[in-house]
């Protein structure tokens, strides 16, 4: 969460977030890394929970049992969906008056590359929600 303060001098906030102004970067091999660590990781889970290891298997992976009870497996799976896609993925923002694309440099930097719309037609809505027809 946070702010952008775009070059064209317009401020654009996620805080009250989901935001249609920000979203993540991924690429086909980061795509499919994230998703190797995720389904290894579930199926792991899955697995040690079967054999009566879930307590074990959270501690061995660094999650605090007491904030994953029994009955709360989505939240964990959540949890391991978002650690997979966030250490490969890189955040973007959209200026919501000029349509310039902010991308994150790398997903460890607060380092940002600037693109600028070569239509001209400013904001687009490039990560506003697409509606399936
Ligand atoms: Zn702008």
């Amino acid at each position: 969460m946070g702010r952008l303060n775009c070059e064209c001098g317009h401020v654009t906030s996620n805080v009250q977030g989901p935001s249609r102004a920000t979203g993540d970067i991924l690429g086909d091999v980061a795509r499919a890394r994230s998703s190797d660590e995720w389904t290894r990781s579930v199926s792991g889970f899955l697995a040690a929970s079967r054999a009566g290891r879930r307590h074990e298997w959270l501690v061995e992976h660094r999650f605090d049992p007491s904030a994953y009870p029994e009955g709360t497996d989505q939240d964990l799976i959540f949890d391991l969906h978002a650690s997979a896609v966030d250490r490969v993925s890189r955040r973007i923002w959209e200026c919501e008056a000029c349509g310039r694309l902010y991308v994150q440099s790398r997903p460890d930097r607060d380092e940002w590359k600037c693109f600028r719309p070569e239509s001209g037609t400013g904001y687009e809505g490039i990560l506003a929600p697409f509606e399936a027809v």
